[in-house]
């Protein structure tokens, strides 16, 4: 079976297609949960299968450090250790590197660092970033790139830029190809629209299954990001899938989808799941607000989730309060399947010609 992108449905320059896997299918758009250390944080798998759920992604940062991808190998890869015979993408690691590990050093061979955990030393080549990433069985591997940090000069960003067009490059080189298994590049250039055509030309030369676009949502704001969405998604192929890269809120998944982006992921579901904060068809809530002691209503009588079916607004606020392990389950439960059926609600306007109307009376619910 090949990896393949085909589009069902346009709708303006929003899409609905399939993504097409050695481990499945995944109708898009989609949103995938964050599985940073072999698992989507105080969830099973199972559990995250109910959500609806039909890609996870996992964090190379993470586990290259522990249990190592070598040991994942041994173990029968990620998709077996975890539970997960689903599509897994893997990130490079590069964007954890630079936000999480110590003694960082970038130069053109890759980064040096130290393990945040231990203090070890470790490097991290292009080449290395994809024979991790195969070790841990990735469905989709992600280049090595550097996400470059916002604000950038254009000359800052060119550099940065430039540099994460030679590793693309060398990624592309180290990756084994496999039926049904795809390599994702990754446009850069800050928010320079001659930056991101440079970026976007030299990776379409490489024939990428799909493309990814990073180095937004790193404090640019929502409408550049959604600018250089604009720009971006018209410099790639359209019978590729486009990946914007940690985002977002569920307004900024509407409004990148109505430009064109197939794929997302954030840890904003599952994190804020856990600071006991909901995602809902009403807005946000924070369930520690002491207004829902007495709330005897589901969190969101729209959905059908565990937490919804089955319990109160008063109930989760107990939990939370009693620092109970079961409320960040049932929040996060919550969170992830929001998001997914925002993803489903998204599909379907797309599919039936009506993407306007569904942000619009999305929109206005978030209000209510
Ligand atoms: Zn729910």
């Amino acid at each position: 079976m090949n990896f393949s992108f085909t589009l069902q449905a346009t709708d303006g320059a929003a899409r609905a297609g399939t993504l097409t896997t050695a481990h499945g299918e995944v109708p898009t758009p989609t949103f995938m949960a964050v599985g940073t250390a072999g698992t989507v944080k105080a969830m099973t798998a199972e559990a995250v299968r109910a959500t609806g759920a039909k890609i996870v992604l996992g964090n190379t940062y993470h586990l290259m450090l522990r249990p190592t991808a070598e040991r994942v190998a041994r173990l029968g890869g990620l998709h077996k250790m975890m539970d997960w015979p689903g599509p897994i993408l893997t990130d490079s690691g590069g964007f954890q590197i630079m936000s999480l590990a110590k003694l960082r050093k970038m130069d053109e061979t890759g980064v040096i660092f130290r393990s945040h955990l231990d203090g070890s030393a470790h490097h991290l080549s292009p080449e290395r970033s994809m024979e991790i990433q195969h070790l841990l069985d990735a469905t989709i591997t992600m280049v090595l790139d550097e996400c470059t940090p916002f604000p950038a000069t254009h000359e800052e960003a060119a550099k940065s830029m430039r540099l994460s067009t030679r590793w693309a490059q060398r990624s592309r080189r180290a990756f084994v190809p496999r039926e049904g298994y795809g390599q994702f590049g990754i446009v850069q250039g800050s928010v320079y629209e001659d930056l991101r055509k440079e970026s976007a030309g030299a990776l379409r030369e490489q024939n990428f299954e799909g493309y990814a676009i990073g180095g937004l949502a790193v404090g640019e704001g929502q409408e550049m990001m959604f600018a250089m969405l604009d720009i971006t998604t018209k410099l790639l192929p359209a019978d590729k899938p486009r990946y914007l890269m940690g985002v977002g809120t569920p307004d900024d998944l509407l409004g990148s989808i109505a430009r064109s982006v197939d794929m997302f992921d954030c840890v904003m579901p599952t994190r804020a799941g856990r600071t006991a904060r909901a995602f809902t068809s009403h807005g946000v809530f924070n369930l520690r607000n002491a207004r829902f002691i007495d709330d005897a209503a589901p969190l969101d009588e729209n959905c059908n989730c565990l937490a919804c079916a089955r319990h109160t607004r008063a109930y989760l606020h107990h939990l939370i309060r009693c620092e109970e392990v079961l409320g960040p389950i049932l929040l996060t439960t919550h969170n992830l399947t929001y998001y997914q059926s925002l993803m489903q609600g998204a599909r379907a306007a797309i599919l039936a010609g009506g993407y306007t109307e569904y942000c619009a009376a999305t929109r206005a619910g978030w209000e209510t």
